[in-house]
């Protein structure tokens, strides 16, 4: 079957089997939305501060270090505290529980591109962005596919009680933020930047399997955008990343800037980061 033809094969597929709107993300995702514009009319510069420092909480410490370079890929490792600590603050990116992510995301890593790929712009570049999530429950892997997928994180507690559980951080921060610095903390510090960061992610899935240079002739199409890595705190190198999935450095080179691996880098540099893992480019 010629490949366009696979693909589209594989999204009427994919669909069948995840009929039905998700509810839980379409309004989740409409309420974040009307938030963030709500919040021009609520401005001050305290209040965006708050956002920046928990935009990269959440993005850069919790789904960078956190969810994708330790939890999915193991290029590192750090005290199980630490870990959960890490695992907690990607919660607070409103991207679903550890477990859920994990599995969704080695599920990428393993049909990049290909029929089973979750998201690939190959079945359209909104599909891959944010459509894929609306439908059936790809969000939210069922037991068995994360048991098969994460079987690493489903025996342990904790993971699975915080993939139960993980609004709860993100509603205890929301309680946080209202308390103490009414309206303007809550709205930009949680519906500006929880909608600004699920946008930055879902570049990642969509741009970045389109849009930028292609450094390595990987399997997929996956590519390196700078202007993704800059809004990701690094995640943008997905090139480099397809290529060498278990390196927790993503920017290979001194001019692809990686946030995420200056903290991991930090973290080695203190001895609270071990085994971690780094690919070099040839010469
Ligand atoms: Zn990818
Ligand atoms: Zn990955």
């Amino acid at each position: 079957m010629p490949p366009q033809l696979e693909a589209t094969a594989g999204a009427v597929e994919q669909f069948r089997k995840q009929q039905g709107i998700n509810w839980t993300s379409l309004i989740a995702f409409t309420v974040f939305h009307i938030g963030a514009v709500a919040a021009l009319f609520f401005f001050n510069w305290r209040a965006l501060l708050v956002a920046i420092v928990l935009y990269w909480l959440a993005l850069s410490v919790g789904i960078g270090m956190g969810y994708h370079r330790l939890l999915t890929h193991r290029s590192y490792s750090v005290p199980k505290l630490v870990e959960y600590f890490f695992a907690i603050c990607g919660t607070l990116a409103l991207e679903g529980g550890p477990i859920s992510w994990v599995a969704t995301h080695r599920v990428h890593h393993k049909f990049s591109d290909k029929q089973g790929d979750p998201h690939s712009p190959r079945d359209g570049k909104w599909w891959a962005h944010l459509i894929w999530m609306l439908v059936g429950d790809a969000t939210h892997c069922d037991v068995e596919e994360s048991a098969r997928y994460a079987p690493d994180l489903v025996r342990d507690p904790f993971y699975v009680w915080l993939t139960k559980y993980h609004y709860v951080p993100l509603a205890l921060v929301g309680v946080a933020l209202l308390a103490t610095g009414g309206l303007p903390f809550l709205l930009w510090g949680l519906f500006v930047r929880v909608t600004a960061g699920l946008h930055a992610t879902w570049l990642i899935n969509s741009a970045t399997h389109f849009w930028g240079a292609r450094r390595f002739k990987t399997g997929d199409d996956s590519r390196n955008n700078a202007m993704v890595a800059l809004v990701t705190f690094g995640e943008g190198w997905h090139n480099n990343h397809h290529a060498h999935p278990t390196s927790a450095r993503h920017g290979l080179a001194w001019y692809e800037i990686d946030m995420t691996w200056i903290n991991i880098w930090l973290l080695r540099q203190i001895h609270v980061a071990k085994s971690v893992r780094v690919a070099r480019l040839e010469g």
